[in-house]
């Protein structure tokens, strides 16, 4: 499997967070209890680590603990795209008969919401509450395939009762889920799904995927002439939170998924990924734009969202826009969001804080800044410093005071089970961590302990079990020498090895042998006193 595909299937089952490290994600760690997330994933090198209880490995060892099997693929069912199809049927039948009736309360939501204009060109539908309306209407199905479907409970009861429906396809426009809007302020919650499935995984899942390629494919049009301004709104896509934001995108012929919650998860990431590179292929200067709310609740997640986006996509490709307070985007006429300005994610995040009124709590700035992965954290804090006029002095103090506390804090726990850090483990560890060569050890990795060297010079894969927790350990270990006092302390102590090994063959040596010992004996000690010199 590929490292995005790897990656995918992981935080469908891991709440994967991002650090201040873009190489480096966080989560809860799944093989022992804790409430602050304590393991720490490399995606670079595909290894974890859990600093709470030692556990150790690569990603695929992680997911095959986690009772994941890897080789079998999803078994896709013909028979369940057809059960789906079939409830749609039976949704949209239902919202057509209600639609007759002016007095409905199904059609009075619709119009009173401006989204009956939503209802043909994504087949939205009713789904009754009536509970035996539904597997009547597919009565001709198996109730094995019914529950497979994620439509029933297990006892047969229907998921979605007295809502509107959404059905959400996938990459090949096949219907795999429904979404179900309440069509009243009493009825909670808002929005529910059905459940989750083989093919319908919630938190691996972006919306209107497959509506969104459509519209920068052209797919969806008529042959007409397209204006400069439609033309331009096609090289964006948009990142929406709500279902009905992200058709109202669609219906203008704007790109646009919907990411169906307010995190985005790393398994969303890697399809948005998939989707730019298609996009691409149509405009090269393709964006991906994320909307903002410009309230203080939003900051912080408007932070884990940009620093999630970009585990995996380069910043230059994200765009940000922020939205005037108080409204949903599908509140705004398409052409409102042609003139608001696109910002660069740093700019973006910096222009949110200071519209805000009034600013948000320092803490919570903070907070979002320390999610940011460490070059983009950087950057902010010296735009941030730039606003100083806008935000006063005194506010930005707080922020940078809380910033180093945050940072102080968050600083990684050393190892619960220490290993021995002796030079050779941390000159390991320096290779293995990227920040020393393994040409800067040359010929002295052959003094290393033979299962170091091992670790120095074979692919990961090849490693054993065992070598590969090693590994791991080792690439999350902190070390407080600088690489280049690493290698002088090794030269040192290979150096004062041979000074022994000829100490000792000076008591059996011969008389001939021992002229050209002390010779080599001498040209030892003073290599050997040269390097005590310098470090
Ligand atoms: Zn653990």
């Amino acid at each position: 499997m590929e490292r995005e595909e790897l990656l995918a299937l992981l935080s469908t089952y891991l709440d994967l967070q991002p650090t201040y490290r873009k190489d480096e994600l966080k989560t809860l760690c799944p093989f022992h209890a804790e409430t602050q997330p304590s393991c720490y994933i490399n995606i670079e090198k595909m290894i974890y680590h859990c600093f709470g209880c030692g556990k150790a490995g690569t990603v695929t060892s992680m997911l095959r603990d986690l009772g994941v099997q890897l080789d079998s693929e999803r078994t896709e069912t013909v028979s369940v795209f057809e059960v789906l199809s079939a409830a749609n049927d039976f949704f949209r039948q239902q919202l057509r008969n209600r639609l007759r009736d002016p007095q409905d309360p199904v059609f009075a939501f619709l119009l009173r919401t401006d989204r009956l204009k939503f209802v043909e060109p994504f087949e939205l539908g009713y789904a009754p509450p009536e509970r035996d309306a539904l597997l009547n209407a597919l009565s001709r199905f198996p109730p094995e395939l019914l529950k497979q479907s994620g439509l029933f409970s297990d006892s047969l009861y229907p998921l979605l009762q007295n809502r509107i429906t959404i059905p959400l396809r996938d990459e090949r426009g096949r219907i795999v889920a429904f979404a179900g809007r309440a069509i009243s302020d009493e009825q909670k919650p808002k929005f529910i799904n059905t459940r989750n499935t083989a093919l319908f995984q919630k938190r691996a899942f972006l919306a209107f995927s497959y509506e969104a390629v459509q519209r920068f494919m052209h797919q969806d049009e008529p042959a007409r002439e397209t204006s400069k301004r439609e033309e331009a709104r096609k090289k964006l896509l948009y990142v929406v939170e709500g279902y009905f934001d992200a058709m109202h995108f669609l219906i203008n012929g704007v790109p646009a998924v919907c990411v169906m919650s307010t995190n985005l998860t790393l398994a969303q990431v890697t399809l948005l990924k998939k989707l730019h590179a298609q996009h691409r292929k149509f405009f090269k200067d393709a964006e991906i734009v994320l909307l903002f709310d410009s309230d203080p609740a939003g900051i912080e997640a408007a932070a884990t969202s940009i620093a999630m986006l970009t585990t995996l996509i380069p910043p230059s490709v994200l765009r940000v826009q922020i939205l005037p307070q108080g409204r949903d985007p599908d509140q705004f006429p398409i052409s409102v969001f042609d003139n608001l300005k696109r910002f660069d994610p740093v700019s973006g995040f910096i222009e949110a804080i200071c519209r805000v009124k009034p600013p948000p709590s320092p803490e919570r700035v903070a907070r979002a800044l320390l999610i940011f992965p460490d070059e983009m954290r950087k950057t902010l804090s010296r735009m941030l410093d730039a606003r100083r006029k806008t935000l006063g002095t005194a506010y930005l103090r707080l922020v940078f005071n809380f910033l180093g506390s945050l940072i102080r804090r968050t600083a990684r726990r050393p190892p619960s089970k220490p290993f021995s850090f002796d030079l050779y483990t941390i000159a390991t560890a320096a290779v293995i961590q990227g920040k020393l060569e393994l040409d800067q050890l040359g010929e002295l990795v052959d003094e290393f302990p033979e299962n170091l060297r091992k670790l120095l010079t074979t692919p990961l894969e090849q490693l054993t079990r065992t070598e590969q927790e090693q590994y791991a350990k080792l690439a999350f270990m902190p070390y407080s020498l600088l690489p280049e006092e690493i290698i002088k302390a090794l030269l040192k102590a290979s150096k004062k090895r041979k000074l022994l090994s000829i100490i000792q063959r000076l008591d059996s040596a011969s008389e001939e042998e021992l002229l050209a010992l002390s010779k080599e004996f001498d040209e030892a000690l003073s290599d050997f006193l040269s390097l005590t010199d310098q470090f």
